[in-house]
């Protein structure tokens, strides 16, 4: 095969910034204002594709924690605790209503901060985000529904921790359900990625949500550490690397406060040899190389059956080869920026052990952009099951491809990981895909799909992939006392 198909190009589509409001500064949003750090320290945010400065960010210490727990104590006791399950569900909704009103600047301020391509943050993300809060909008009132025969009470303060890979989406996902179940919140989002929750801050004062409901904090992993142990705060919801949630786990043993940990992944796809092969190809593609690979659920393990390898290769690498990377503003664009310098020598350092330890690589030809953070889609085949790559996760858009003759022997190799987030299975027969997906150890299983979320299906891991379960009415359990 000629490995350079794109003989054409589409033309710029780039979206206009003008919609987005990015400020300077930005101060703690605490108590339903934004007040400047006690420390008065602030660290910079870029865009991950030009390396250029989008704005400071507050870094909040220890006081500052020690003060907007304070706050989320006193809504929680006055104002938010007292309302009536009703009433907090309208705020939801108003929530919900404001983020589809300002849809696109939140889109376009993902894109800049994180890196992500427009078409993902547009189609995917705050659509998910505004889901999210209208579905748990629907559930404030209704939670004795939820939970028939039981006195569902709330936690208190919850302390949430997130990364930076789907920046909106994780404060959502955290946010939603605390606030439908009756608890204020202190949320932390990641260095790199602050701006969308600092919008969001802006947007949840002027739907005059009461002080002190949700209080955003911005600043490091040390940040991040002081509201996990803050020892006012009853329920610790963290997602992020698996290295860190050990940490935190050990750290909350000793305490009563309840924890979720949503860590990180090694997903399998299988293919096997019934399955329509174009769309599974389309579905690998998506799994691994659309979000630069920075998602934890990336199907960043393929398995095909023998007799069809040659050609799901085939087609993957032709694939691969028309994917547009570049400008994550430009609407035609397939792969973004990685997400931080930090990030890409983690995958360019994984890349190289790929080759060292003696698989083959094949990386799509594209022309990369000279300055910001890029990775070209990688896939690696020759793999064995003990590659450090088929091993440990990556979080990049690096494939590792390997094949199995029976069901049992890809069954066995899908599980041989210390993750269980999430699995992909492809085959024409609806049985052989429930039959498959009973036994993979993994929170969610896809058939003839990848990536597909709702807000009323659970989502979680097994093994090292952490524990609880965010959205759905699990979802909900996690941010109460039952
Ligand atoms: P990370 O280093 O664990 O960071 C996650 C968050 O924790 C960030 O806000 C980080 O702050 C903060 N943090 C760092 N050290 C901390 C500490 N000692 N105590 C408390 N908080 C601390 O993870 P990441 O590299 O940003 O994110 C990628 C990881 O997240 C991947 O492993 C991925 O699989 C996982 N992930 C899992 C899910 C899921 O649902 N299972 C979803 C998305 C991502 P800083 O940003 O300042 O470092
Ligand atoms: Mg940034």
């Amino acid at each position: 095969m000629s490995r350079k198909t794109k003989d054409w190009n589409y033309a710029p589509a780039p979206e206009s910034t003008a919609q987005a409001k990015v400020a300077k500064r930005y101060d703690l949003f605490i108590n339903g204002k934004f007040v400047a750090p006690k420390k008065g320290g602030y660290f910079r945010t870029t865009n991950p594709a030009t390396g250029r400065k989008l704005s400071d960010v507050a870094e909040a210490t220890q006081a500052d924690v020690d003060t907007a727990v304070k706050a989320a104590r006193a809504a929680y006791e006055g104002t938010w605790g007292k309302m009536s399950p009703r009433e907090r569900g309208k705020y939801l909704y108003r929530i919900a209503r404001l983020i589809q009103e300002r849809s696109r600047e939140f889109a376009i301020i993902e894109t800049l901060d994180g890196g992500k391509p427009i078409r993902e943050s547009r189609d995917v993300d705050i659509p998910l985000v505004a889901n999210h809060f209208f579905y748990y909008a629907g559930w404030a009132d209704k939670l004795e529904y939820a939970f028939p025969n039981r006195k569902p009470k709330p936690l208190g303060v919850a302390g949430q921790v997130i990364p930076w890979n789907f920046p909106l989406l994780m404060a959502a996902w955290k946010i939603a359900p605390a606030l439908a179940t009756g608890n204020t919140v202190v949320l932390k989002p990641a260095e790199t990625t602050p701006l969308t929750a600092l919008k969001l801050a802006e947007l949840i004062a002027d739907a005059d949500l009461p002080p002190g409901v949700v209080n955003i904090l911005t600043g490091a992993g040390e940040t991040g550490a002081a509201v996990v142990n803050h020892p006012d705060v009853n329920k610790v919801a963290f997602t992020g690397s698996t290295d860190v949630g050990k940490r935190i786990q050990q750290a909350v043993a000793a305490t009563d406060k309840k924890v979720t940990l949503e860590l990180g992944g090694k997903a399998a796809n299988i293919i096997l040899d019934d399955a329509a092969i174009d769309q599974a190809v389309e579905g690998i593609v998506n799994g691994i190389y659309f979000n630069q690979g920075h998602v934890c659920c990336a199907g960043s393990r393929l398995f095909v059956q023998e007799n069809v390898y040659e050609e799901v290769m085939w087609k993957l690498k032709r694939r691969i080869e028309t994917l547009v990377v570049g400008d994550p503003l430009d609407k035609n664009t397939d792969v973004g920026a990685i997400n931080s310098k930090e990030q890409l020598k983690t995958i360019q350092r994984y890349i190289k052990k790929g080759i060292d330890e003696g698989a083959e690589i094949y990386q799509s030809e594209c022309e990369l952009p000279s300055s910001g953070n890029w990775c070209a889609p990688t896939v690696f085949t020759n793999v064995s099951q003990s590659s450090t790559i088929a091993q440990e996760e990556i979080f990049g858009p690096v494939l590792a491809v390997q094949t199995f003759r029976t069901v049992p022997e890809a069954i066995e190799k899908a599980n041989n990981t210390p993750f269980g987030l999430s699995a992909g299975v492809w085959s024409d027969k609806g049985a052989r895909l429930f039959q498959i997906s009973s036994h993979l150890d993994a929170g969610v299983v896809w058939g003839n799909t990848y990536n597909q979320f709702d807000p009323a299906s659970p989502f979680g891991g097994y093994k090292e992939s952490g524990f609880g379960r965010e959205g759905g009415l699990h979802g909900l359990s996690a941010y109460l006392d039952l």
